[in-house]
């Protein structure tokens, strides 16, 4: 850690770490967050290297939010199966059968998917981006088919057409998984990120089962619940990394994984001498080719500013 610490002044860097990134990983960073919070951050603070501990399509997006700023990613190899679940080409394709459509694009998605799209979106901001879109305009949602089900039946807007991706994490914490939990304990909260597979079932408990305590929320949102909750106990359905930030905020209340096998392995994947290699030779810095930075960076940016989003002015 002293080393890193050396390194990190000597680099001039910053360094971001994923709510979902272990531990050790956390207490060495300089900020936590989600990915949308990082990437904001990356663009304004003053140093002139990121390091991201996190996966490629969160370093590529703050690689095209500061694209004068040297971006490391210390994690070869981070990929992320949601992002994988829609290629450009694929979505070159949808898009063809659908030439007046607004693409909504997740933020976990490769920068080439982002440059076909006009606009992205986080799991905290998906329902309110979509509502804004005229409901006679058909959207194309990608690629998560959960999230998407979750903003269909939040915005009812009537041409939103969902992409049937999925993370394999977050899709395996299912509504099996979900019914054993609050059957042994039915008086937990219930805290959902709405990619996982058990989305469905608990907003179907949400609007049919009296006095149940159920919060879609993004991972940032769960960390500001946990330091406001007065429930004894809290069941959790996300990667199983954000339990120590939730703990670290309310040592009162218990935290438990709806299912303790969700752990991402491309979130697991950076070391002590990765993150050495990082800051003293440079190791893992992203670059995006030039043909796509601009048109990836735009849609970016149109979820960051409301007034670029192409429905305001087509
Ligand atoms: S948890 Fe899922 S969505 Fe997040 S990085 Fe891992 S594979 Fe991708």
């Amino acid at each position: 850690m002293e080393r890193i610490d050396e390194l990190r002044v000597q680099a001039d860097a910053v360094i971001l770490a994923h709510n979902y990134q272990p531990p050790w990983v956390k207490k060495l960073a300089d900020f936590c967050g989600d990915s949308l919070q990082l990437s904001r951050l990356a663009a304004t603070h003053p140093r002139s290297t990121i390091v991201f501990c996190g996966v490629e399509f969160m370093a590529e997006s703050a690689k095209l939010l500061s694209p004068s700023k040297r971006v490391l990613l210390p994690a070869s190899g981070a990929g992320c199966s949601l992002a994988d679940s829609i290629s450009a080409a694929e979505l070159a394709q949808w898009r063809s059968g659908y030439p007046d459509a607004i693409v909504v694009a997740y933020v976990n998605t490769s920068a080439a998917v982002k440059a076909l799209s006009d606009v992205c979106c986080t799991s905290a901001n998906a329902v309110e981006i979509v509502n804004e879109i005229p409901r006679d305009r058909t959207v194309l949602f990608l690629p998560d088919i959960f999230l998407g089900s979750y903003v269909a039946e939040r915005t009812q807007h009537p041409s939103l057409k969902l992409w049937m991706g999925e993370c394999h994490v977050h899709a395996g914490i299912s509504s099996a998984n979900l019914e054993e939990r609050i059957a042994n304990d039915p008086d937990a909260e219930l805290y959902i990120h709405p990619e996982c597979g058990c989305t469905s079932e608990a907003l179907y408990r949400a609007s049919e089962v009296p006095g149940a305590t159920i919060r879609l929320l993004s991972t940032t949102q769960m960390i500001d619940e946990a330091k406001k909750t007065k429930s004894r106990h809290v069941l959790v359905a996300t990667e199983v990394g954000i339990l120590s930030d939730l703990m670290a905020v309310n040592p009162i209340t218990r935290f438990e994984a709806v299912n303790p096998l969700a752990r991402c392995p491309y979130m697991n994947l950076v070391t002590p001498d990765s993150l050495v290699d990082a800051l003293e030779n440079g190791v893992g810095e992203v670059s995006i080719d030039s043909s796509i930075a601009e048109r990836a960076a735009a849609p970016l940016l149109a979820m960051l500013d409301p007034g670029l989003r192409p429905w305001r002015f087509q």
